[in-house]
């Protein structure tokens, strides 16, 4: 009787273990589940993220926003579209030249909500092992200031600067998510260039996130659906600020643009060494 109740409990205990396995997420909750395989069970395919060879590594580079619904408008009236789209193809190219053959440029249409579903199933359907998706950043309306260019009234905020990165804790790949993330701003840091940190300031208000990483400028950003859906690691850069005046003519420039994809294509490189 006492060993049918302790199989019975052993049972019990298993089926109420079971439901709450799901719930670790993370790269470190995979190493665990791997690290203990029965004397039986068959070896387990990698995670997708959890090696890296450069030419078969699944890098989607998406274009943030769409030509429709195009994102912020820079102090010059250019939408955020158009510096998304140079930036990433450019990126892109770098990856390519690097060796990671298998870059794609993600460039989405339609309206913005569909368009993040469009997204996160591109890069799902295409068994991505990074989703780093490209934008340029403004600041909350309550902050912008008036000029006049080109005979037109226009916005612009001259007061932040610099570039963040942007990862999310819902993602299932939130560990490597993160190192990526905290690579790209490493290596940006090298370039000479610094990071935006008015996200921690109330001034921000709804935009206002946690800062993960006070030296490199990693930020968490667990709403959104193009870092928390993806089944990748996912990491978001907001390349520098093109409602500040002065920094969207750098960011409108090919030698930024080249220290930024040179950068990435470094930093990438960096995690696929140590694999
Ligand atoms: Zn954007």
């Amino acid at each position: 009787m006492g060993q049918l109740r302790s199989i019975i409990a052993g049972l019990v205990a298993s089926t109420l273990l079971s439901p709450l396995a799901p719930v670790e997420r993370g790269h470190a909750a995979a190493a665990r589940t791997m690290a203990k395989p029965g004397p039986k069970s068959k070896p387990k395919p990698p995670a997708p993220s959890a090696r890296c060879e450069m030419p078969k590594f699944r890098i989607v580079v998406d274009v943030g926003h769409t030509p429709d619904s195009y994102g912020a408008l820079s102090a010059r009236n250019d939408p955020e579209f158009g510096f998304n789209f140079r930036l990433g193809t450019l990126i892109t190219a770098k990856l390519r030249d690097q060796g990671f053959a298998a870059t794609r440029l993600l460039v989405t249409d339609g309206k913005a909500r569909p368009s993040l579903f469009k997204r996160v199933s591109a890069a799902n359907d295409g068994r991505a092992d990074l989703l780093l998706s490209i934008h340029h950043d403004s600041v909350p309306d309550k902050l912008l200031e008036t000029w006049e260019f080109d005979g037109a009234m226009s916005y612009f905020s001259d007061r932040f600067s610099g570039h963040s990165l942007f990862v999310s804790e819902r993602n299932s790949h939130f560990a490597t998510s993160l190192l990526l993330a905290r690579m790209i701003g490493r290596q940006l840091k090298e370039q000479g260039l610094h990071y935006a940190s008015q996200y921690t300031l109330p001034v921000m208000g709804r935009y206002r996130r946690q800062l993960l990483d006070k030296d490199l400028g990693v930020y968490r950003y667990d709403g959104l659906v193009v870092l928390s859906r993806t089944r990748s690691a996912a990491v978001l850069l907001e390349a520098g600020s093109i409602i500040n005046r002065d920094e969207e003519m750098a960011m409108n420039s090919l030698e930024r643009q080249e220290l930024i994809a040179g950068a990435v294509a470094a930093a990438m490189a960096e995690f696929c060494g140590r694999r």
